[in-house]
Order: structure tokens, then C-alpha cells, then sequence
């Protein structure tokens, strides 16, 4: 078993964008991390490997979130490298957009699956795997204030998490484990950036009075943060860390 004595941090989909700036800001913070991926081993790879290089401690582990099989897998894979998992990062996430109206079966199902069913799944596997004392951050987004157009289905199910983050504090009463969530703004990665025209791009950039996009190291802070000695009074609760846009 590798460094038992460290905190481990468990952080899904860390392969890329956000997860990826989280586990290597954890590792720099001193925790033993496991870098959760779908299907992109080599980006994970590169995670572990840049977190190795800096003389911390990692393994990457692929498990689809949405299936409830690979999470307990997920869970073993840290539990025999590092002997246990004390913070909890539920990151994974897709993001489809279309009205209402213009949603198809797959879109609906497909981000019920991994961003709603996969938080619930690392949910449940934490609630009997994770050691008291550690911490569980799950990821909401700011279009749950903002309700822009096209994000119904995306944003119906980020408010889902919220609730179920509130709820998960209490359920761990006594534990000395804290559930809280954070709710990104527009952040420069692949899942706000593939697809759009670069004008609205732009335009979204603008929105928050701060005038950029937030990037994955402003977020990684928030979860530092929230998982460190300086967050240990919040719990049950949705940061959004947006620059002010809602
Ligand atoms: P990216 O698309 O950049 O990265 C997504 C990550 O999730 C990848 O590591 C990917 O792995 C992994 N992943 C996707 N599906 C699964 C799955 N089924 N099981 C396990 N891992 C999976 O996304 P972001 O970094 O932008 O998003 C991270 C979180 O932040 C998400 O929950 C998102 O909803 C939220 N968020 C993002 C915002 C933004 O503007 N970027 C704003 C608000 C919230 P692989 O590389 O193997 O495909």
C-alpha cells in the first residue's frame, strides 16, 4: 500500500478540464489522489504522470460513473492502492443543450445517467466507504441561477444534486464529513468551449462583471478550500464560484 498515511482524495472524470486542475492542486495540497476517467486514458495518464513528477502520489482508474458496478470498482482500486478515501470529488460530468422541446430520449437519458445517476452512485459507495472526518464535493453549475435557454434538462438535473447534496450533509450527522457543492460559471474546458461560435463565446465571457472566463484552477480552488482545515464549518451547502454572473 502506497503513502496509508496521507488523505486520499477520489476525484471523477480528472482525466481533463476541471477534475484534471482539482486533482493536481489536491496532489500539491498534499493528498494521495485517485484521477477517475471514462475513456481517455491518456489524458489521465498525463494527470497522474504531472503529479508524480511534482513528488506526489496518484493512480488513474477508469470507471463509467453512470454504472454502479465500475464505481464500486472505482472505490476498491483506492482502497487498495491507498488503504481508504476520505475526500470525495463527484466531478464527471457531460453537458447536451436543447430546448425542451427539442430534447430527444438519448440527450435526457444519457446526462440523467452520468451527471445525476453517477453523483448518486459515488454518493451511495461514499456514505459506507468514506472515512469520518473527510469531505464530499459534488458539482452543480450556475445555470441553476442563471435558467438560460437550452439548459433545461442539464440545469433541472445540477439542481437535483444541490438537493441531494443538503441532504447527504445530514444523512452523515456524526461522521464529521461534509457535503457541500460548487457551482462553476462558464469555465475554459472542452465541455463549455467544443461546439460554440466563438461570439457567444465571447459574449458569455462578458457576462459576469469580472469580464473573463473562470478558469479550472479558480474552480480547483473553491474545492480546495472546501475540503482543507479552512472550509470545515460549511456543509450543506452550493458555492457558486462564477465571478458574480449570478
Ligand atoms: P470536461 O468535458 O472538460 O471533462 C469531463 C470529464 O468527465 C473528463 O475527465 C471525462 O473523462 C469525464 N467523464 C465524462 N463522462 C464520464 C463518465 N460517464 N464516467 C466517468 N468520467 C466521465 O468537463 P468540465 O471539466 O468542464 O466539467 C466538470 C464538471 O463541472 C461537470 O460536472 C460540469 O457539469 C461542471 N460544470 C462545468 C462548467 C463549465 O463551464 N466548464 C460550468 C458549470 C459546471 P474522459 O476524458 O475519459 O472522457
Amino acid at each position: 500500500m502506497e503513502n496509508p498515511t496521507n488523505r486520499t482524495a477520489l476525484v471523477t472524470g480528472a482525466s481533463r478540464g476541471i477534475g484534471a486542475a482539482i486533482a493536481l492542486r489536491l496532489a500539491a495540497d498534499g493528498l494521495n489522489v485517485v484521477v477517475n476517467y471514462a475513456g481517455n486514458q491518456t489524458a489521465a495518464q498525463k494527470v497522474v504522470d504531472e503529479i508524480k513528477a511534482a513528488g506526489g502520489h496518484a493512480i488513474s482508474v477508469k470507471a463509467d460513473v453512470s454504472d454502479p458496478a465500475e464505481v464500486a470498482h472505482l472505490f476498491e482500486a483506492a482502497q487498495e492502492k491507498f488503504g481508504g478515501v476520505d475526500v470525495l470529488v463527484n466531478n464527471a460530468g457531460i453537458m447536451k443543450l436543447a430546448s425542451i422541446a427539442q430534447s430527444d430520449d438519448a440527450l435526457f437519458d444519457s446526462q440523467v445517467a452520468v451527471n445525476l445517476k453517477g453523483t448518486f452512485n459515488t454518493l451511495r459507495e461514499a456514505a459506507d466507504r468514506l472515512r469520518d472526518g473527510g469531505a464530499i464535493i459534488n458539482f452543480s453549475s450556475s445555470v441553476v441561477g442563471l435558467k438560460l435557454d437550452t439548459y433545461g434538462v442539464y440545469a433541472g438535473i445540477k439542481a437535483a444534486i444541490e438537493v441531494m447534496t443538503s441532504i447527504s450533509a445530514k444523512e452523515l450527522r456524526g461522521r464529521a464529513i461534509t457535503v457541500n457543492a460548487v457551482a462553476p460559471g462558464p469555465t475554459a474546458t472542452d465541455l463549455f468551449l467544443v461546439g460554440k461560435p466563438q461570439e457567444v463565446v465571447d459574449r458569455m465571457a462578458k457576462m459576469a462583471p469580472l469580464e473573463r472566463l473562470g478558469t479550472p484552477a479558480d474552480i480547483a480552488s473553491v474545492v480546495a478550500f472546501l475540503t482543507g482545515p479552512d472550509g470545515a464549518w460549511i456543509n450543506g451547502q452550493t458555492i457558486r464560484a462564477n465571478g458574480g454572473i449570478v
